[in-house]
């Protein structure tokens, strides 16, 4: 009888432990089969255009786990505001995009769109809450519509063209001899800078975010580029929460406030009119188009 028990035992052995690989199994399953898209979208009305408030709580972060950015940052962004961020470079400023649109995560701390943290949004549900606007834009070699198509797929013709009359590029559009179907990039037409960033101004306005983070180009366009492009931002800005890493005083000037960040920490927030009184750093951006070069330079130095 006993010898009979022993491979028996052995064998109840191997039943539990495959039992616990099941169960295990199953967990992962479960996790894989959860739908992606089921969690909750943040609320925005289309109709009210209220756009959505943003809010760092406590946050912490660095690239390098030695080396911390932000230390406890609380900073909060009202719905539907004009928010212009200055700052020497190397300041924080494009690491403050990089975290809100999820790229990178907070050590500790939250970021919240309204009242939902971002962590809580899935990929797409944070996506399409923000359209970014870079410095350069990228555009790929193909028509001028694949390159609009980016931003939205299956918009109809009539959507793309009243996006494209509204970042002013539409008339430019029509008059070559393709039209939308004109290819640029290498094969195709090239495009100046101003042309260039009413493009990517149509690409928001049909990408239709409630948030707008705006790298304004520092290299200077031609008069009437300029005239065209600010334009159609500010009618993109209408009604949303736009942030504007600022270069240009007529930014700042224009914004409902400005944030002067320093080395991850905030130095002052305020008007334009109220920072020239109050704030030494934000005078010396004044000077030198609001992003101090030499200062990283400078800080380095005194380190040594
Ligand atoms: P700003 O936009 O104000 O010039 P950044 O947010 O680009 O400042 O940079 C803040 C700090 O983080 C700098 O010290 C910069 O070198 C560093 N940094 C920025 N991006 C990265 C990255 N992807 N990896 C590592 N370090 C980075
Ligand atoms: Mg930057």
């Amino acid at each position: 009888v006993n010898h009979l028990v022993y491979p028996l035992t052995g064998m109840a052995g191997q039943w539990a432990g495959f039992q616990r690989s099941v169960t295990a199994l199953e967990r992962v399953l479960k996790v894989l089969e959860q739908p992606v898209e089921s969690k909750k979208l943040p609320t925005y009305d289309p109709i009210n255009k209220v756009g959505l408030s943003i809010k760092f709580t406590d946050m912490t972060f660095g690239y390098d786990e030695t080396k911390l950015l932000f230390s406890r940052l609380n900073l909060e962004f009202p719905a539907g505001k004009k928010i212009a961020l200055v700052g020497p470079s190397g300041a924080g400023k494009s690491s403050l995009f990089n975290l809100l649109q999820g790229l990178y995560q907070p050590h500790s701390g939250r970021i919240y769109l309204n009242q939902m943290p971002i962590e809580d949004l899935t990929m797409s549900a944070l996506r399409s809450s923000i359209a970014y606007v870079a410095q350069e834009t990228f555009l790929f070699a193909g028509t001028i519509e694949d390159n609009l198509m980016i931003a939205k797929p299956n918009i109809s013709q009539p959507e793309m063209i009243n996006a494209c009359k509204k970042a002013n590029i539409h008339e430019f559009i029509q008059s070559l001899s393709d039209g939308y179907q004109t290819e640029i990039g290498e094969r195709g037409i090239k495009l100046s800078g101003g042309q260039k960033q009413r493009l990517a101004v149509a690409r928001a306005i049909l990408k239709d975010s409630p948030i707008l983070l705006l790298d304004e180009a520092t290299s200077a366009l031609d008069n009437e580029s300029e005239h065209f492009v600010k334009k159609a931002l500010n009618e993109l800005m209408e009604g949303r929460t736009t942030i504007i890493i600022a270069h240009r005083l007529t930014t700042v000037r224009d914004a409902d406030i400005i944030v002067v960040l320093n080395e991850g920490r905030i130095s002052g927030i305020g008007t334009h009119e109220e920072l020239i009184r109050e704030n030494d750093l934000y005078q010396r951006l004044n000077k030198t188009d609001f992003e101090l070069k030499e200062y990283v330079s400078l800080s380095l130095a005194a380190n040594d």
